[in-house]
């Protein structure tokens, strides 16, 4: 009998090798060469590998989305982006299979337009093992793909999120119930939308079915790309209008900032530019959680012992419009901002940065293309901008350190009424803290270096030269 199965199992092999080659006399549709093994999609072994890395870790909790900066995790277990700190998407949760890569990009657009069906079955055997690694996030009583609008999906004859929902429901053993929702308003006709177009023509776009039964449902909802998370973010609109109990949005891709060659993609994508309320209107990082560290360390500071700055992380001059400096930001967060359009290069510094196909030079100093007007108020109360404020040096004991051994310290402590406020906190050591205990400086016998003031545009002014020093690319912009 063990004879006869291999045997078996051999013809079966032998058949579907002559089925691809027939499918797919052609070589593999990603990087041209020639197809040896049999697959059921026309792709390469080593194609076959790149597409199968799954997203990495951090990701935001919520939608899911990777986040990219390593000082983000200060023991967070549930870390959150800085998009969702600001903006409450309608899904409960988001989470995709792997990262919008060129190569990923380029099979989507082979599902989508060269009808290359046998890509959904793979692509929802994808989603199956993302779904497997966390069954209890997915669970849901109902499939719903992102549907198109009747005519487009006339024109192509299918609707590719419905590609990869359908299989994907057969294997999570899970209804599939795409008459749920419907396009009501038709997407424009044109391929690149601006994040902002984005938004709007997806808002109210798509409704539930009428008659349709969505009440007290937890739906898993389907599509092939996550860009911005408007479009998921309508559907879950309407769903949770019709009374879904949950929405949980899955896809096989996720557009990143990062990746040359998918600056389409990035274009749309927003790391910081959309501000959450109450913080000042400078292009500033987003923020990160109490313990993260500063992009830039303040001059003088000793280099933390944890983590070596990358090239990714140096200091970037941001100019406004008119020439005016009005913040300091890391490379990484400089580059995105030349990405999006929204900045161009005036220096730049001799440091290259390598991926896998090119280089790219690193700015040294940005301009804002358009002018933003910069209020003269201060920046947002938080511990990473007292620590920048007092330049990582502790406000008792004048030491400098890192910013994992300073904490704050309430000078008026709060058991005597002191506030959390600009005036009221500063930088301080842990022996120090220790020693003032709950009283006032005075009483510990301790004296301020200075009094504490709010962050204004002055304070980074102040902190841009002090940085800009070392750097002759910074210095005609600074000392003026
Ligand atoms: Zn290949
Ligand atoms: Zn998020
Ligand atoms: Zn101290």
């Amino acid at each position: 009998m063990a004879w006869l199965g291999g045997s078996l199992r051999s013809q079966l092999r032998g058949a579907r090798e002559v089925l691809a080659s027939v499918l797919f006399p052609a070589p593999c549709r990603l990087c041209g060469q020639s197809l040896d093994t049999a697959c059921a999609v026309p792709f390469c072994r080593a194609c076959l590998v790149s597409l199968r890395q799954r997203l990495a870790e951090p990701l935001c909790h919520r939608c899911g989305r990777p986040i990219i900066s390593g000082a983000v995790l200060g023991g967070a277990t549930q870390p959150m982006c800085h998009f969702c700190r600001g903006y409450a998407y309608a899904f409960d949760l988001a989470r995709s299979f792997g990262a919008y890569t060129p190569g990923m990009a380029r099979a989507i657009l082979l599902l989508k337009y060269a009808s290359v069906t046998p890509l959904g079955d793979w692509f929802a055997a994808r989603l199956a093992e993302t779904v497997a690694s966390d069954p209890g996030m997915f669970r849901a009583d109902v499939l719903v793909p992102v549907p198109l609008d009747r005519g487009r999906k006339r024109e192509r004859g299918y609707n590719q999120a419905e590609l990869v929902a359908k299989p994907l429901a057969r294997l999570l053993r899970i209804p599939f119930k795409s008459f749920l929702l419907v396009r009501t308003r038709p997407r424009p006709n044109q391929l690149r939308l601006t994040r902002r177009e984005r938004w709007e023509t997806v808002r109210g776009a798509y409704a539930t079915e009428r008659g349709a039964k969505v009440d007290k449902l937890r739906v898993l909802l389907v599509d092939d790309v996550f860009t911005t998370g408007a479009t998921l973010d309508a559907c879950s609109k309407a769903l949770k209008g019709a009374g879904a109990a949950r929405v949980v949005g899955l896809t096989v891709a996720r557009a990143l900032p990062f990746l040359p060659g998918v600056v389409a993609a990035s274009q749309d994508w927003d790391l910081g530019v959309m501000k959450p309320p109450g913080q000042a209107a400078l292009p500033s990082r987003p923020k990160h959680s109490p313990d993260a560290r500063s992009d830039v360390r303040p001059p003088g500071s000793a280099p933390s012992p944890h983590r070596r700055p990358t090239v990714m992380q140096e200091p970037v001059l941001v100019l406004n419009a008119t020439f005016e400096p009005i913040n300091v930001t890391a490379v990484r967060r400089a580059m995105v901002l030349m990405l999006k359009g929204v900045a161009q290069a005036e220096e730049i510094s001799h440091t290259l940065v390598h991926s896998a196909s090119r280089s790219l030079q690193v700015p040294s100093v940005i301009r804002l293309l358009a002018y933003r007007h910069i209020p003269q108020q201060t920046r947002a109360l938080s511990r990473k901008n007292i620590l920048l404020r007092d330049r990582n040096t502790c406000q008792f004991c004048k030491r400098t350190l890192p910013a994992s051994e300073l904490t704050l310290d309430h000078v008026v402590p709060r058991s005597r009424g002191g506030r959390s406020s600009w005036e009221n906190l500063v930088a301080c050591c842990y022996q120090c803290n220790n020693r003032k205990g709950d009283r006032t400086p005075e009483e510990a016998g301790l004296a301020l270096a200075r009094r504490p003031r709010p962050f204004t545009l002055h304070t980074s002014r102040q902190l841009m030269r002090l940085i800009g020093n070392k750097d002759e690319k910074w210095r005609k912009y600074l000392f003026y």
